[in-house]
């Protein structure tokens, strides 16, 4: 027995010197209380210590299933199923002027940058946290009242510092700013015309996508009357990833109704529809009044991905006011970009 014992172990040293790889720099993370720590890459080999969750340590090499650490001034072997490998050293990212804020309620928040780790708690949409470190596709965050991991999906692609998440580069995109020179288009409460309101919104939107590295066009970028024929036109002559047409509502029959909805002609448009007015509403808190189809010309024959957003009723003076401010106006452009951002990334 005794033989037999040695010349196993000796066999897996061999094989142990043969075939482990350097590995570059990676750190293990223990996903498991009392887990073993081993003399050698096997359950043969004799325990020289535990580890237990969320330690971390340097991994040397791997061999199979089994893990090379660094532990206490030697080495130790650990099986890879108890454990969660963080890439490359490098891509820790230490973060702490970044600031991020939840997409969805019920967010889970865990122990560690994996989803062997335990839910430690859960955040609301809208809560706000620092990021203390990145790991991979996790963000280590923090609050007063709790630490610890979120998916980076499910944080809000815009953080308040601009730090946007979302690359335009190869899009083209053409806004729509509805109405124009003697087509005034509807009025507001208080006088105020649809098309200039509209144009407000073209332009911050064209700056912000812009910065996102869009090649933006608008096609009616000063006051004046553009058929309807042209608008479309300009999206069909042109490699359109997206035309968005913007309008404001008017209902003055009844002045307390609020909200916003988006329309799509072509069925293949529903998605981007949907993804824009879900958006739209999540940064606005408008009433949602969803979206559906709408039989205007500049999505009817529009062959490129279009919508036509109707973005608040005017009608009601409450509404009215706040198109006028400047931080409204950029909730609805926040809105829409993520919105065209999450339509990208899917399609
Ligand atoms: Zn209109």
């Amino acid at each position: 027995m005794q033989i037999k014992k040695s010349y196993l172990l000796y066999i897996s040293l061999f094989i142990f010197f043969l075939f482990s790889q350097q590995v570059k720099a990676e750190n293990a993370i223990i996903t498991t209380d009392n887990v073993n720590i081993r003399s050698g890459p096997g359950t043969e080999f004799e325990p020289i210590g535990q580890a237990n969750t969320n330690e971390e340590y340097h991994i040397k090499s791997t061999q199979g299933n089994w893990v090379e650490i660094e532990f206490e001034n030697q080495t130790g072997w650990i099986i890879s199923d108890y454990i969660s490998i963080l890439e490359n050293d490098p891509e820790i990212n230490e973060n702490t002027d970044k600031t991020i804020t939840i997409r969805y309620d019920n967010t889970q928040l865990r122990s560690g940058p994996s989803t062997k780790f335990e839910i430690i708690s859960f955040a609301e949409s809208g809560d706000t946290f620092d990021v203390v470190s990145e790991a991979g596709d996790w963000y280590e965050i923090t609050n007063d009242e709790v630490t610890g991991y979120v998916l980076k999906q499910l944080i809000d692609p815009i953080d308040q510092y601009g730090g946007l998440r979302f690359d335009f580069t190869d899009k083209t995109i053409v806004i729509d700013a509805g109405h124009g020179g003697h087509d005034v288009g509807a009025i507001g409460a208080s006088g105020s015309y649809e098309k200039d309101i509209a144009s407000v919104t073209a332009k911050e939107l064209e700056k912000k996508l812009t910065s996102l590295g869009a090649n933006v066009l608008l096609t009616r970028p000063e006051d004046e009357f553009i058929s309807l024929k042209s608008r479309a036109t300009y999206s069909n002559v042109l490699d359109t990833d997206a035309f968005i047409s913007i309008h404001y509502n008017s209902f003055p029959e009844q002045p307390n109704v609020t909200g916003i909805e988006t329309y799509y002609y072509h069925e293949q448009n529903k998605e981007l529809a949907h993804y824009i007015q879900q958006e739209i509403i999540k940064e606005t808190n408008a009433r949602d009044r969803g979206t559906s189809v709408g039989d205007y010309y500049v999505i009817r024959q529009n062959f490129q991905p279009s919508v036509l957003l109707e973005l608040g009723f005017i009608s009601n003076k409450g509404v009215e006011q706040l198109l006028h401010t400047n931080t409204y106006q950029q909730q609805l452009v926040t809105g829409i970009v993520n919105g065209l951002g999450i339509y990208f990334s899917n399609y």
